[in-house]
């Protein structure tokens, strides 16, 4: 695990006393200074343990992926958590703020379904985090409710990365998943999914069209690592983006005194996840069959051991989340009391994670 430690160097020594120092001759009370300059460190010497920040602005989604652990819960529908905008543009801008002054870099907008938000609401948060000084900003969205003339408009507002969640290279793959909207549940079999990958498509080529960078997550669970090699071809031919991240599908429960309902029962757990030996014998002759020397896609293999601890992940009320005892266990907010420091105490990161799935690619796009 990665320690967060303090560089002697970054301590601010104040070049300046205030008018009222005493003069040469009298006795210089530096207990005074001492505290002045504890607090100055104190405030300016949190450091997040990595740049990247995924900020989950919401928990509401259309879909109903059978591996998500992100979405709003009947439990919680009536609480602040369930509202499509839990926090007003002041807040979110000060979260920002607060985020950057800890050197956070990039921010990766994910939910819940952020495109469900208005384009004006994105462009706000987009445009906010550029101002502040975010070098990346990218979005993370089944695109759903993207049109492609969106796009640009993101584009202008500052977005550097649109992430397209996909897990299957047909419309059927998306059905058994449950990767289809929510108002298609009692539509007959067959026809819940229908026209989800043209749509993709569609998307991708006007990310592609406005300069956008193009990335793909896939998490892979039992039902789609049967047909997940035609979604290798289909994401390497059709889709071309210049990432693509493969998860195994992680059993993460969830905090019941939250009134976030627990993922998974175990029954389902059995019939959903992958073991890491599996997951491994699926991804690993796609990696090896597609080569970024050959085809210019960097394909990033995340086992469930690996995305556990190293991301830095806030929820929708700007609470940091700790997965590390395989449940999410949202700590205070970010903009409560006591700020991002105490907020972040409990978190557990693994800095060793992080960098094996190249977490920092962000600084070298171009
Ligand atoms: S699209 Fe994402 S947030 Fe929505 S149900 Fe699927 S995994 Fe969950």
């Amino acid at each position: 695990m990665s320690k967060i430690s303090i560089n002697p160097t970054l301590i601010p020594i104040p070049t300046q006393f205030p008018s009222s120092q005493p003069s040469r001759d009298l006795p210089l009370d530096i207990s005074d200074i001492e505290d002045s300059v504890s607090s100055i460190i104190e405030e300016e010497l949190y450091k997040l343990p990595c740049p990247a920040i995924n900020y989950h602005v919401c928990r509401v989604c259309n879909y109903r992926c059978k591996f998500c652990f992100h979405r709003a819960a009947k439990k919680i529908r009536d609480s602040k958590s369930s509202s499509l905008y839990p926090l007003s543009d002041s807040e979110i801008y000060r979260g920002l703020e607060i985020l950057k002054a800890a050197s956070g870099e990039k921010l990766n907008i994910a939910g819940g379904e952020p495109s469900l938000w208005s384009i004006e609401k994105l462009v706000f948060v987009i445009s906010s985090a550029k101002k502040i000084g975010f070098k990346c900003v990218s979005i993370i969205s089944n695109v759903y409710s993207f049109k492609k003339e969106d796009l640009p408009v993101l584009k202008d507002a500052g977005l550097d990365i649109l992430g397209i969640s996909l897990h299957s290279s047909s419309d059927a793959g998306c059905e058994e998943i449950g990767y289809y909207h929510a108002k298609y549940a009692r539509s007959p079999v067959g026809t819940r999914a229908s026209g989800t990958i043209s749509h993709i498509k569609e998307i991708c080529a006007a990310a592609h069209e406005c300069g956008l960078h193009l990335k793909i997550n896939t998490t892979l669970c039992v039902p789609n690592a049967k047909t997940f090699k035609s979604l290798a071809e289909f994401v390497v031919k059709d889709l071309q983006p210049c990432r693509w991240k493969i998860f195994q599908a992680i059993p993460l429960g969830s905090n019941e005194e939250e009134g976030v309902e627990k993922a998974f029962v175990d029954e389902e757990e059995k019939i959903l996840f992958l073991t890491e030996k599996e997951y491994n014998k699926a991804v690993d002759p796609v990696v090896a069959k597609y080569p970024e020397s050959k085809f210019g896609i960097k394909i990033i293999k995340e086992s469930s051991k690996i995305m556990r601890n190293s991301y830095v992940v806030l929820d929708e009320l700007m609470r940091p989340i700790d997965s590390s005892t395989g449940a999410k266990m949202p700590q205070q907010s970010i903009l409560d009391e006591g700020g991002i420091e105490k907020a972040m105490r409990k978190v557990v990161f693994d800095g060793e994670s992080f960098k094996e799935r190249s977490g920092n690619y962000f600084q070298d796009l171009k």
